[in-house]
């Protein structure tokens, strides 16, 4: 399967001689596995948000897998989760042996229901995982409350939301640990693949450093199981250092092309994405709805205008979730917007030209259906 990376040729284009030089500057260095780039990748990264501890692990999936286990997670446990995300999310939750157990999504923002978790808790819940979809934060406050309620730790799933604000604090320094992709498409994204997975506890970051390392504590002494390789490169790593004191830059470009859509779309009966009261949005996904999706896209197709959805099927209903037993109609909200919604083209160097083609094209679309 070959994915097409939407506007990652512009952007080297722009940054290439920063990304030439540290991808040299590693190569000279003679330490190619866990040196000096991911060090300092780790410090900046867990500066950047505020907390105490960043660990570069090699994706975003296995991010959230070594934060479930850190945080001691173990088979048979359950953890709290939404349908409407990313597969990854919950594949990650399968992987250690944990059960995913959903709560259902707000109609506007498409996020997580603070107010369906308490419900959802058992004796075998062992963790609160709200994602930060999109680019913007999950209501935060009530589910902090249920977390202490319960004595349950939160992981959050930063994966589309790197430097979201909600009421001031940063994504990512709200629970006991939190979880980074750096895939190409993401607001900071490396040069392939790469992921972190950033705590204020200890106990977490050391179990972090263990696990992505076979379990080891000592060079050649397993001290913990399963353990993984999962460590980030660093050749990543020093891209990624770099682009790090661009990510202001990455996330005013993307909320320019935001406001963009809202002027030249918000007379018209598509849905565009609403931003929750405290919420600063760093949209990582321009999400937006229509109850004839499919006509429109079939239409803008025509027009060799071809937008993605994200996501199609909500996780509880893809056949390799069949085991979980969830029937369909059990998240309503998020069954239904799955069939509505649809994202325009988003990234920081979408050129004014490519905006109007869509934004042209769609109004056009729409005058006809
Ligand atoms: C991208 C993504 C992941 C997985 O990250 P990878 O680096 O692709 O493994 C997890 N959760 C969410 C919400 C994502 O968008």
């Amino acid at each position: 399967m070959v994915q097409y990376v939407w506007g990652y040729l512009d952007e080297y284009e722009t940054e290439r001689e920063e990304i030439l030089a540290a991808v040299d500057q590693v190569f000279r260095s003679g330490k190619l596995v866990l040196g000096p780039s991911v060090a300092g990748f780790e410090r900046e990264f867990a500066d950047y948000h505020g907390v105490a501890h960043g660990v570069g692990v090699d994706n975003g999936t296995n991010a959230i897998v070594l934060g479930l286990q850190a945080i001691g997670v173990k088979p048979g446990d359950e953890v709290i989760t939404v349908s409407n995300t990313a597969a990854p999310t919950v594949v990650a939750i399968d992987s250690v042996g944990a059960t995913p157990v959903f709560v259902d999504v707000h109609e506007d923002t498409y996020l997580m229901r603070v107010d369906q978790v308490e419900a959802a808790i058992t004796e075998r819940t062992r963790c609160l995982l709200p994602v930060h979809l999109y680019g913007q934060c999950v209501d935060m406050a009530p589910l902090e409350a249920i977390a202490a309620k319960h004595g349950l730790p939160i992981l959050e799933d930063c994966a589309q939301s790197h430097g979201a604000r909600h009421h001031g604090r940063i994504a990512g320094s709200m629970g006991l640990a939190a979880a980074f992709s750096f895939y190409p498409t993401k607001v900071l994204g490396a040069y392939g693949d790469g992921g972190a997975t950033i705590t204020n506890d200890e106990g977490v970051d050391a179990a972090l450093r263990r696990l992505r390392y076979y379990g080891m504590e000592d060079v050649y002494h397993v001290v913990q199981t399963p353990g993984h390789n999962s460590r980030l490169d660093e050749v990543q790593a020093e891209i990624l250092r770099r682009k790090l004191t661009r990510l202001p830059e990455y996330v005013a470009s993307r909320r320019a092309i935001a406001d963009r859509y809202v002027e030249a779309l918000s007379d018209t009966e598509i849905v565009l994405p609403v931003t929750a009261e405290g919420n600063d949005h760093v949209y990582y996904v321009y999400v937006v709805r229509h109850p004839k999706r499919d006509q429109i896209m079939a239409a803008l197709r025509e027009r060799d205008v071809h937008l993605n959805i994200s996501y199609p099927w909500p996780v509880h209903t893809q056949k390799g979730f069949a085991h979980l037993g969830i029937k369909p109609g059990s998240l309503p909200v998020t069954e239904r917007v799955a069939d509505e919604i649809f994202s325009l083209p988003m990234y920081p160097s979408l050129s004014r030209g490519a905006q109007d083609k869509v934004i042209d094209a769609l109004r056009e679309v729409l005058a006809t259906i």
